[in-house]
């Protein structure tokens, strides 16, 4: 394979004697012609490998670590099966993805519930199931809690999500001190602090310690290091004056991955490795305990593994400005590029090292326009019917999928070392109808 095509596969694919694109063993055309388009195809092996590279990296950590997958990356039940039997932690932001995690049988004390609005019937349904800890974002919220365990004589273990006045982008690092954002407790204008004594007078609210995220698709380490130096030595400042124990600190998810040929992700264990380090450095300065570390990824799991089979449909060329060349999605089912300008690539999978002659912008079908899922890449010269994948739409693309149009959900096929599985089917119109009234029937 020349180093152009290359370049642009993601990890665990090849090219067969037929020049298709291969997913962890399977021609991406066979998948296409057995499922339809379009579609996800998520590689397995790939995140378990992704699971495996975290786990591995925190081994020689001397307290305890935990790894919760983000889920509003990705969720599926079968997703959250396999999850469950690979031993990482869940995070969750809402009853929905608490009550699909629970009918999958992740167990309960792995899950930890995150949000900025929780309601009280969500907070009553995590605290019958029991979940491993609630991430409390503000006040009326620890209020909400303690009134029902009140009423469900019940206990729960919190963290306190802190914003810290750190927010990390890709490349670097700002610290805004106060922090303009709808989440957490503001650290600078001494929230937590508050947060913190208010909780010690609730004895079914168990603090077990501080979380922090401070950003997303983030490729250095600073960040990292930078809040747990912040949350460490107020965490001290906090142990000397009330009883507040650091058990517990959860740096968040962020951990970037590659898109594009732009992004040159550095390997997740030297994520790991920084943040054990700073933890360890700032317990010995700070001379507390070495608390337990947790994570929150959810790109960096799933969205490598993840790529989008789309057939290819009309295309319009505009001469000296562009050729458009329109797939059988976009914006519907991931509105990542119409939403924030992310940039992906991707091949002509059954065609994958032909010459590519042309620079094409792809187009998705719906009625915006700015529903574009690529400008200007290069490929062969398509006709009707072509097979576009699209690399690393793992994470935020299904999730934030929706039915723009009445375009149906596409189907979601797990992919493992040669065999496929249809995780999620694709949406039909009569999906579409069952939940809709006729008006004859009412008004
Ligand atoms: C979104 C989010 C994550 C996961 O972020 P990734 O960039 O997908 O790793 C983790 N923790 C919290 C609190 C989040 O909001």
């Amino acid at each position: 394979m020349t180093n152009q095509f290359k370049n642009r596969l993601v990890e665990n694919m090849a090219v067969n004697a037929d020049n298709h694109l291969e997913i962890s063993g399977l021609d991406a055309t066979e998948l296409a012609k057995n499922y339809g388009t379009p579609l996800y195809v998520y590689d397995i092996a790939l995140v378990k490998n992704k699971i495996n590279t975290f786990k591995d990296a925190f081994r020689s950590y001397e307290k305890g670590t935990q790894v919760a997958y983000a889920s509003k990356a990705f969720s599926s039940l079968a997703l959250y099966q396999l999850l469950a039997k690979e031993d990482v932690s869940l995070d969750v932001v809402s009853g929905g993805e608490l009550h699909l995690a629970i009918h999958a049988g992740f167990p309960s004390e792995r899950i930890h519930f995150h949000g900025n609005n929780k309601s009280y019937q969500e907070l009553k349904e995590a605290l019958s199931y029991k979940v491993g800890c609630i991430v409390v974002d503000n006040f009326r919220e620890i209020e909400m809690i303690n009134e029902l365990t009140e009423e469900l004589d019940t206990t729960v273990d919190v963290l306190i999500r802190v914003t810290p006045g750190i927010e990390a982008h890709t490349h670097e690092y700002i610290t805004t001190g106060q922090e303009d954002s709808k989440f957490g407790f503001d650290l600078a204008s001494n929230q937590v602090e508050e947060a913190i004594i208010r909780l010690s007078d609730l004895s079914r609210l168990n603090t077990i310690g501080l979380h922090a995220h401070i950003g997303s698709q983030i490729f250095e380490v600073t960040g990292y290091e930078a809040v747990i130096k912040k949350l460490m030595a107020s965490s001290k400042d906090w142990a000397n004056r009330f009883d507040f124990d650091l058990s517990v600190l959860n740096v968040g998810g962020g951990f970037g991955i590659r898109y594009t040929d732009k992004d040159e992700p550095r390997p997740l264990k030297d994520y790991a490795n920084a943040i054990m380090g700073a933890v360890r450095e700032q317990a010995k300065e700070n001379d507390l305990p070495l608390p337990e570390i947790w994570i929150e990824p959810g790109r960096s799991i799933v969205g490598e593994a993840g790529t989008s089979l789309y057939s290819i449909g009309t295309n319009k060329t505009i001469p000296s400005v562009r050729k458009y060349v329109t797939v059988d999605g976009g914006m519907a089912d991931n509105i990542r590029p119409a939403l924030y300008q992310a940039e992906y690539t991707g091949v002509l999978a059954n065609k994958v090292e032909a010459d590519q002659s042309e620079t094409v912008s792809i187009a998705g079908k719906a009625c915006e326009s700015g529903d574009m899922l690529i400008w200007d890449l290069s490929l062969p010269e398509t006709t009707t019917g072509d097979l576009l994948a699209v690399f690393s739409t793992g994470a935020y693309g299904y999730s934030m999928a929706s039915n723009y149009n009445r375009l149906p959900r596409p189907a979601v096929v797990f992919v493992e070392n040669g065999k496929d599985f249809l995780a999620i089917r694709r949406e039909t119109y009569a999906d579409f109808l069952r939940l809709e009234n006729s008006i004859d029937n009412g008004l």
